[in-house]
């Protein structure tokens, strides 16, 4: 039985393996039209002042609705786009319209970039931002990038000039992520960030009985801290989250409690009726 039920196994296997490759093959090929047939979008995740829910800025995520496979995640498209280098085009589409939209938001207003490895590398990306700012004409201290530590894997030579060459923009850094991967300390010496954002996995679970991440929450805020870095916390979804976190000193607050991504349409929206301080509105875990 046992050897019967193996070879059963073997071939579900094997066809499970071919529909993966098959999707994702699906999903590269779909992915080359996806700029030109205009199935992209960008929504806006606010991120908050801790201390009165202010809107303090927006994080750009990418959005891809495709006619036939309906609405994509990012965590399914992002990494094929990486791996097929078309990320360099998505991610200039996404620098440029999000420096356009901004110059609609208040000058007080942030707009935060995902930048991934791939683009960090790519030549001429300063030269793509500052376009960018040119044509929008939004001050380059409202543009902050975000890269997670993967950058510092590849070639440092180039990516050290990359640096110096955002920082003579005037646009600023943060480090997304912070947490996952190698995390390492040197990390945060080796750039200018102004920013570090602290990754989600260390709120879930954190106001359980015994949890041992308000101590690293507690961690991060405090060498961010010693830095000169500021810090924003991501995911946080409950009312008894917040209140750790505010209490462990970060900065800026993102996650579902206060907004999920929205339209462009959406925030100019509750521009217009003057909504600018978020109320926190979710359940207490308590
Ligand atoms: P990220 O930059 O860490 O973005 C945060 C992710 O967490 C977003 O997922 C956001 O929708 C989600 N999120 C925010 N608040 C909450 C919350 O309270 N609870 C939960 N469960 N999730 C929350 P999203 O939009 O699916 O993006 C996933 C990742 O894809 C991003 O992670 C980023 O690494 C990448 N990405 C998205 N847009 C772009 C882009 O334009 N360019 C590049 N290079 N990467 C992008
Ligand atoms: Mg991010
Ligand atoms: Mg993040
Ligand atoms: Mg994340």
């Amino acid at each position: 039985a046992a050897k019967g039920s193996g070879r059963g196994q073997f071939r579900f296997y094997s066809s499970e393996l071919h529909d993966k490759a098959r999707e994702r093959n699906d999903i590269e090929e779909a992915l080359r039209d996806a700029l030109q047939n205009e199935e992209l979008s960008l929504h806006y995740q606010p991120f908050v002042h801790q201390e009165n829910g202010k809107v303090a800025g927006y994080e750009a995520l990418m959005r891809w609705q495709h006619p036939k496979m309906g609405w994509i995640e990012p965590s399914k498209f992002i990494p094929i786009a990486e791996e097929t280098n078309l990320i360099t085009s998505l991610g200039e589409w996404a620098i440029r319209q999000a420096c356009r939209d901004a110059a609609k938001w208040p000058n007080d207003v942030s707009v935060a970039i995902n930048v991934s490895a791939a683009q960090f590398q790519q030549e001429g990306l300063a030269a793509i931002i500052g376009g960018a700012l040119a044509a929008s004409a939004i001050d380059p201290a409202r543009l902050e990038m975000e890269i997670t530590e993967s950058v510092f894997i590849s070639d440092m030579e180039r990516t050290d000039k990359l640096f110096r060459d955002l920082k003579k923009l005037g646009v600023r850094l943060s480090l997304d992520d912070f947490g996952t991967g190698f995390s390492s300390l040197s990390y945060l010496g080796r750039a200018p960030f102004d920013k570090v954002k602290i990754d989600r996995s260390f709120v879930v679970g954190s106001t359980e009985e015994g949890s041992r991440n308000p101590a690293i929450i507690s961690a991060i805020v405090s060498v961010a801290g010693a830095l000169g870095m500021r810090t924003t916390v991501e995911g946080v979804e409950a009312l008894d989250e917040l209140a750790l976190v505010r209490e462990k000193g970060v900065d800026y607050i993102q996650g579902y409690l206060f907004s999920k991504p929205l339209t462009q349409d959406k925030i100019l929206e509750k521009q217009g009726s003057g909504e600018w301080v978020l109320e926190a509105k979710g359940p207490s875990r308590n």
